[in-house]
């Protein structure tokens, strides 16, 4: 391992240091682990620079520069606005330590890869009952409409919703072969060659980036976007038309992902609302409280408050994070976990009329719809329910005991 000390050329209020943290591994995927270094700048103390570990030797000075672009383009310019909490649950946390551990040791969990998991049971059961919960509360509430979406999405949506130049980081892309029988050939040639058996990983890598393409499309990061997409260029039948799908998101994570709080492939259910602005806006709203009468029937701790999206690499990241934080479009629920640490387990969005202009959505008056969506990501979920309910059914809320019971013995186990 090899360690620098990355002087940063501006300091950063450490009101901002979580910002800056959240995007460090972003910088360069050489950085293995890093730490902020504090100093005090005047009266107050700041990060002053930044100490990373690497496996390969570092152009410090390339480093540097990169990591100061970050520094002023999308840090600094951010106006520090506290995160208001909104809600916040009855219960009390009592967290159980080795939750993850237990779930590995017990075969609950079986990692296939960064940020991948597989899964046994109770926990399917446990992720099917609680996504049965969220469909449930659309429907009665808003008659939402079930839909089932693919999980490659066309990566000129992505474009059009503005998602390609906000989140470049985690973008997952399907690629294919180069359709070509020469280049087939050579590509066959370089996987079964004598070095392929010897470094199995790098020479295939090499051999799909030497021979591939971009098919159009990308793993999508989200769900709703395919919402948007269905109803491009289309008039609204109603003030508020609402839409539930459950489907797996793609995101690249870099060395950000850990345990099952946040993946690299994760199953997101996902209510959108699509509508007038105060059909939108009241939805949301209600929405939220219903959400909030499910955490509490599943006797959960947690609370809710106001946030703001990883925008990266965009010019207007410091804007857009203000303009959500100001505006309150984005709260989430936050559900304490293992570790002492807490995760976003459901986004509550609202993007004004951005999404509907891009997709030329008008409501029946023939305004630009606004939309809005929840979206709940079922893994982190149900793992800061078991971090608080333990693993055994025993020990878990009668109504979700009983319903995983009977999910069980219908499938004869
Ligand atoms: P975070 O702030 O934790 O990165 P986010 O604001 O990017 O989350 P959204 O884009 O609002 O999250 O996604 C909706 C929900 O999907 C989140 O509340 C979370 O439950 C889930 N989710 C998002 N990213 C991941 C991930 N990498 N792994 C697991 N679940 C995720
Ligand atoms: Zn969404």
């Amino acid at each position: 391992m090899y360690a620098y000390t990355i002087p940063l050329s501006q300091t950063v209020p450490l009101q901002l240091a979580g910002e800056l943290s959240k995007r460090i591994f972003f910088v360069s995927e050489d950085i293995e682990s890093f730490e902020l270094v504090e100093q005090m700048d005047g009266e107050a103390k700041a990060v002053s620079a930044v100490r990373v570990a690497t496996r390969v030797p570092l152009d410090a000075a390339k480093m540097q520069h990169m990591l100061d672009r970050l520094v002023s383009d999308e840090i600094v310019p951010q106006r520090s606005v506290m995160a208001q909490p909104i809600w916040r649950s009855g219960y009390p946390a009592t967290i159980r330590d080795d939750t993850f551990d237990s779930m590995l040791e017990q075969g609950m969990a079986t990692q296939s890869g960064e940020g991948q998991f597989g899964f046994g049971e109770p926990f399917i059961a446990l992720t099917s009952h609680l996504d049965s919960l969220f469909q449930a509360a659309a429907q009665r509430s808003f008659g939402a409409l079930e839909q089932q979406y693919p999980s490659l999405i066309p990566t000129e949506v992505l474009a059009r919703s503005g998602y390609l130049a906000s989140f470049p980081q985690f973008l997952v892309f399907a690629g294919r072969l180069h359709g070509e029988l020469d280049s087939y050939k050579d590509f066959v040639e370089q996987v079964s060659g004598p070095t392929a058996a010897e470094d199995a990983g790098a020479t295939v890598s090499r051999a799909v980036a030497d021979h591939s393409t971009h098919l159009g499309y990308t793993l999508s990061p989200a769900v709703c976007y395919h919402v948007y997409e269905q109803r491009a260029g289309k008039c609204l039948d109603a003030d508020l038309v609402s839409v539930t799908a459950r489907g797996r998101c793609f995101r690249h994570e870099s060395r950000y992902h850990r345990s099952l709080e946040r993946l690299w492939e994760f199953t997101m259910r996902e209510v959108v609302f699509i509508g007038s602005d105060d059909h939108v806006t009241d939805a949301r709203s209600s929405f939220m409280r219903e959400v909030f009468a499910i955490v509490e029937e599943l006797g959960l701790a947690g609370h809710a408050e106001t946030a703001s999206d990883p925008f990266f690499c965009n010019a207007r990241t410091a804007e857009k994070i203000w303009t959500q934080r100001l505006m309150q479009l984005k709260y989430e629920l936050i559900l304490p976990v293992a570790g002492g640490r807490s995760v976003a387990a459901v986004s509550f969005n609202a993007h004004g009329s951005a999404l509907g202009e891009a997709f030329s959505i008008r409501t029946p008056d023939g305004e630009i719809a606004h939309t809005g969506c929840v979206a709940f990501g079922l893994e982190r979920f149900a793992y800061a329910f078991v971090c608080q309910h333990g693993l055994h059914p025993s020990g878990w809320p009668v109504s979700v005991r009983n319903s995983v019971a009977a999910s069980q013995s219908r499938r004869g186990e």
